[in-house]
C-alpha cells in the first residue's frame, strides 16, 4: 500500500490514535503528534457502548479489545447504606454488552496497530495554518528544546481534546467549554477486589464500582462542587466524603495511592460548533464536541468520528483538491449526531445532582418502585446511539 498522501494527528488521546490506524487501512501516512512524554501513564476505566466496538471491528482492534475487556454483566443500583433501588442484569438495558476496559489498554492497543515512529511523543503543535483546496495545510511543531519546525500535510486531523488550541485558532469567537456543576475522582485498585457491580445515588454525589476483567476495580465519585474545587488531602476529603458509604467503599479509599487518583471538573462544549472542518483541518472527539461522561458515549464518539473521517478520505488523491469536500462530507455525518449526544448526555445525569432530602427521597422511593419498569424503557431512548452502523 502507498503512503502518498500525508495526514497529520495533532494529539494521541483515544481519538487520534484510532483516527491514525482508520488513516493508515486507508492508505494514508498518518503522523501523530502528542505533546505528553508518554500515553496514557495514569489510567482509569473506559466503558465502550458496542457502538464503539463496531466502530473498533471496522479498523481491527475489535476483537483484542473484546478479549481484553470484561463484559458487562450484573447492573445495580443503590443507595448510600447499601440497600438496592434496582438490581437486575445487563440486558435490561440492551442487547448488546457494553465493555470495560483499563484505558491504557486501549491505549496500548491503539499504538500497536501503528508503525514505529508513527507517534512521535514529547510534540506540542504550536500554530495550524488549514491551507485551502489547492494549498496543503502547514503545522508548526516544537519538539521538547527544539527550534520550531513545520510540517505540511494534505490533511490535519485536531484530535487535541476539550482544551483544543487548534479550535481556538480556528473559531476564536466561540467560548469553549463550559463546567457542567460536577466534579468527578477515578481509579483503579492495584489489586482484585469483589464486587457487585452497580452505581450508588447519594444526595448530590454519585459513586460507581466496575469490576475490569483482570478482577481490578474501577471507581469513580462525583460530587456537585464549584468549578475548580481542590483539596490538599484529597484522599482524606473522599474519605470524609464517601468512608461511610457501604462496604467496601472505606476499604477502597484507605488503601488508595495519591498517585493513581485522577480529579477533574466535568466539563462539555455546551454552545456547538458551527462545522467540524476548516480548509484542510478536521476536528473529532472532545476537541468538537466534548460531553459530559454521562452516557458513557464520549470517547465512543471520538472512535465514530475517527472511523468515519478516514472513510471520507478514501480515494483522495494526495495535493488534489478533493480533500476540502471529503472534509464537508464529514462534518455533514458527524455534527448532527454528535451534538444530539452531547445535548442528551447533559440532560440525562440532572437527578443525580438533587441534594434536598426531599427530592433524594422521592427520587429513591420511585427507582425501588418502578426502576426495573424504568430503566429498560430508559435504557430504549438511547438506541439510535447503540445502533450505530460504521461506514461499509
Ligand atoms: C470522568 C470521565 C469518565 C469518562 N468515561 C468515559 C467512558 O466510560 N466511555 C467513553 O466513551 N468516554 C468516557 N469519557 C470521555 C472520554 O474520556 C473522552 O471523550 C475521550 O478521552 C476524548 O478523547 P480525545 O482523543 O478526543 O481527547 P483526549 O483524550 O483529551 O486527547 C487529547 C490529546 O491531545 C494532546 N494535545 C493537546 N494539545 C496538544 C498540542 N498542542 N500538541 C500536541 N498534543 C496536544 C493531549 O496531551 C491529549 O493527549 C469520560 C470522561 C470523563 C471526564
Amino acid at each position: 500500500m502507498t503512503h502518498d498522501r500525508k495526514a497529520v494527528v495533532v494529539g494521541g488521546g483515544i481519538g487520534g490514535l484510532t483516527a491514525a490506524v482508520a488513516l493508515r487501512r486507508r492508505g494514508w501516512d498518518a503522523t501523530v503528534l502528542e505533546r505528553a512524554a508518554s500515553l496514557e501513564p495514569v489510567g482509569a476505566g473506559l466503558a465502550l457502548a458496542p457502538n464503539a466496538v463496531r466502530a473498533l471491528d471496522s479498523i481491527g482492534p475489535g476483537d483484542p479489545v473484546r478479549d481484553l475487556a470484561a463484559l458487562q454483566g450484573p447492573v445495580g443500583l443503590r443507595r448510600p447504606d447499601g440497600r438496592w433501588l434496582v438490581r437486575g442484569d445487563a440486558s435490561m438495558v440492551g442487547p448488546e454488552p457494553t465493555v470495560l476496559l483499563h484505558r491504557p489498554q486501549l491505549v496500548d492497543l491503539l499504538r500497536g496497530a501503528l508503525d514505529d515512529g508513527a507517534v512521535r511523543l514529547g510534540t506540542t503543535v504550536t500554530g495550524v495554518d488549514p491551507g485551502g483546496p489547492a494549498e496543503r495545510a502547514t503545522v508548526r511543531v516544537r519538539a521538547r528544546d527544539d527550534e520550531e519546525a513545520e510540517l505540511s500535510a494534505d490533511v490535519v486531523v485536531a484530535a487535541d481534546g476539550i482544551d483544543s488550541p487548534v479550535r481556538t485558532a480556528l473559531f476564536p469567537g466561540h467560548p469553549g467549554p463550559v463546567y457542567a456543576g460536577v466534579t468527578a475522582w477515578r481509579f483503579v485498585t492495584p489489586e482484585p477486589v469483589a464486587v457487585e457491580p452497580a452505581e450508588t445515588w447519594g444526595r448530590g454525589s454519585v459513586v460507581g464500582l466496575t469490576p475490569l476483567a483482570d478482577g481490578r476495580v474501577y471507581c469513580y465519585l462525583t460530587a456537585t462542587l464549584p468549578e475548580g474545587t481542590r483539596f490538599t488531602d484529597e484522599i482524606g476529603e473522599l474519605q470524609r466524603r464517601f468512608g461511610h458509604w457501604h462496604p467496601p467503599l472505606r476499604a477502597l479509599l484507605d488503601g488508595l495511592d495519591p498517585a493513581a487518583l485522577l480529579h477533574h471538573d466535568l466539563r462539555w462544549l455546551k454552545e456547538p460548533l458551527p462545522r467540524y472542518d476548516v480548509g484542510r483541518v478536521a476536528l473529532l472527539g472532545d476537541a468538537a464536541h466534548a460531553m459530559p461522561p454521562n452516557l458513557g458515549q464520549g470517547g465512543a464518539q471520538a472512535i465514530e468520528d475517527a472511523v468515519v473521517l478516514a472513510a471520507r478520505l478514501r480515494g483522495t488523491p494526495s495535493g488534489g483538491d478533493l480533500v476540502s469536500p471529503a472534509l464537508a462530507a464529514y462534518t455533514a455525518a458527524r455534527k448532527g449526531r454528535t451534538q444530539r449526544v452531547a445535548r442528551m448526555s447533559a440532560q440525562v445525569g440532572a437527578a443525580t445532582t438533587w441534594r434536598s432530602p426531599l427530592l433524594v427521597s422521592a427520587r429513591d422511593l420511585g427507582m425501588r418502585a418502578v426502576g426495573r419498569w424504568v430503566l429498560p424503557r430508559a435504557a430504549r431512548r438511547l438506541d439510535w446511539i447503540l445502533d450505530w452502523h460504521p461506514p461499509a
